[in-house]
């Protein structure tokens, strides 16, 4: 009978029985430390997983710079195809990564099978963008040609709030470019990340794809490392800084994909009653813990009541709980270091004057990280809600009268990774979003991306872009070739 994963016993017994390894240098291994890997349903240890010694590390580096330039000398087609076929296997084993995702980062099964349906697609789609050098210039004078080659060997350090979904794309944008990889996930949510390295133990020549657990310090060692020629971060902008600190120390190219504030801007021509849903998905979807997720509503005066009514009646029905129970709509906070975080911003909101808590407003008490989706209305900027990231399930629903000062109001903040504009006249709403601060600008819609589209942040919210052509080349390095003009 095919397995279905659907309690975290079954999931946490199938993992003891079939523990999962790191894949280093084309082998699956394990370690002599071990780590337990918590459940933010219940608070409790599920499963153990190996955590990777520097020697490790080293090793892994050591056969990705020894395998990377006949990967990068392979056809194009054929790294294609290679990588086509891990997405396959994703796929076919795409029950098993969901009930892991949901054992450990604690969203509703559906959404970790989406998820992994979702990083397949990716792949499909990042694969199918062509690579091919420019010609800049070819007249009498002779033939300039930009040709990209790979970098060589890069390092992936990815967060856990989103753990295959953020790390397929760094295998694939590495490999796909002629890259060799080593990709280290969050040691909040290894399990899956780890087991897609099992899954495509036998797919790529050895040491071009290596996956590790560790803590905090392997990633540093990963920065550091003299053998690493790039790191691509997805993770706190505190974290970034760090990254981009260890890396100066033989220049690496990064990619830092960091947190998000993003404002969301109702103007006063608005359906409410149209966009509630999506201003709400916006916001709440996996519990706020995502990047570009909506951070601060901003919301014409003459429809602010009837979008925090609208907004209200959407949370009161909403479902949080365990994601294995298929009732489940939103999931737990994924760790307990992030649990404290926001039941400090929702103390911080409770204790300032004036302000309004429509729902939710303190943690689900009981076993595991659980918030209730909470909306704030009469809140303004200079409180930690509407000015950090709270990477949580809590909106600051914000009134404003004109639309410059929302303008100004939305980008007067370090971040600067998504926004959007909604109204009804989406000529208007698109010119708004044209004043916006960020890297990706949405109209009548937030969070999104399109693997054919560049993604990432502006300000503090990022270096580089990924997806697309642009965040290819952040995986290459260009040289200009100038020829004379006998060679045509
Ligand atoms: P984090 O910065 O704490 O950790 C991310 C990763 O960095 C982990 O794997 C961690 O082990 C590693 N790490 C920690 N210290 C390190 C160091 N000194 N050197 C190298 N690596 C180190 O982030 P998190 O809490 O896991 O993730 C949440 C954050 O990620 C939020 O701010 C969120 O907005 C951001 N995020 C951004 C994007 C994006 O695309 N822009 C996407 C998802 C999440």
């Amino acid at each position: 009978m095919a397995q279905t994963f659907s309690s975290a016993e079954v999931v946490g017994s199938h993992l003891k029985r079939f523990p999962v390894r790191h894949l280093v240098a084309g082998e699956l291994q394990g370690s002599e430390r071990s780590f337990g890997v918590i459940n933010p349903a219940t608070g409790e240890v599920a499963a153990q997983c190996p955590e990777a010694s520097r020697e490790q590390l080293d090793e892994a580096v050591r056969l990705a710079r020894l395998a990377q330039p006949s990967w990068a000398a392979t056809p194009i087609a054929v790294r294609r195809e290679a990588l086509l076929e891990f997405a396959r296997r994703m796929v076919e084993h795409e029950e098993e990564l969901a009930g892991i995702i949901t054992l450990e980062q604690g969203k509703p099964l559906g959404a970790a099978l989406a998820e992994v349906r979702r990083a397949a697609q990716v792949l499909g789609q990042v694969v199918s963008i062509s690579l091919d050098d420019e010609v800049l210039r070819d007249d009498a004078n002779g033939r300039v040609e930009l040709r990209y080659r790979p970098l060589g060997v890069v390092g992936a350090i990815a967060p856990w709030n989103m753990p295959i979904v953020l790390s397929v794309p760094k295998i694939t944008h590495a490999l796909y470019t002629g890259n060799a990889l080593v990709l280290k996930p969050s040691p909040y949510t290894p399990l899956a990340t780890l087991r897609l390295g099992e899954i495509a133990a036998d797919l790529f020549p050895a040491g071009v794809l290596s996956i590790l657990a560790g803590f905090d310090k392997l990633g540093q060692g990963m920065s550091e490392h003299a053998g690493i020629d790039k790191i691509s971060f997805t993770g706190s902008i505190a974290t970034g800084k760090k990254v981009m600190a260890s890396a100066a120390v033989n220049l690496k190219r990064l990619t830092l994909e960091l947190g998000g504030n993003d404002a969301a801007i109702v103007l006063e021509d608005a359906d409410v009653a149209a966009i509630a849903q999506r201003l709400f998905d916006g916001a709440f979807v996996n519990s706020g813990q995502v990047c570009m997720a909506i951070k601060r509503l901003y919301v014409h005066e003459s429809l602010y009541d009837a979008a925090c009514e609208a907004l209200t009646r959407i949370a009161a029905a909403v479902r949080v709980g365990d994601g294995f129970n298929p009732k489940t709509q939103l999931g737990p906070v994924q760790n307990k270091a992030q649990f404290e975080i926001v039941k400090g911003v929702l103390q911080d909101t409770q204790a300032t004057p004036a302000v309004r808590i429509l729902t939710g407003g303190r943690p689900i008490e009981g076993p595991g990280y659980f918030v209730p989706p909470t909306l704030v209305a009469d809140i303004a900027e200079g409180t930690r809600l509407v000015d950090e990231e709270p990477f949580g399930p809590v909106l600051p629903i914000i009134r404003y009268k004109e639309v410059a000062d929302a303008v100004q109001r939305a980008n007067r903040t370090s971040y600067g990774l998504g926004a959007s504009v909604w109204g009804r006249n989406t000529r208007r709403a698109t010119e708004v979003a044209g004043q916006l601060e960020a890297g990706m600008v949405w109209v009548n819609r937030h969070v999104g991306a399109d693997p054919t589209v560049p993604f990432g942040g502006a300000k503090q919210s990022g270096i580089g872009r990924e997806y697309g052509i642009h965040g290819l080349r952040a995986y290459m390095e260009a040289m200009s070739l100038f020829m004379p003009p006998s060679v045509r």
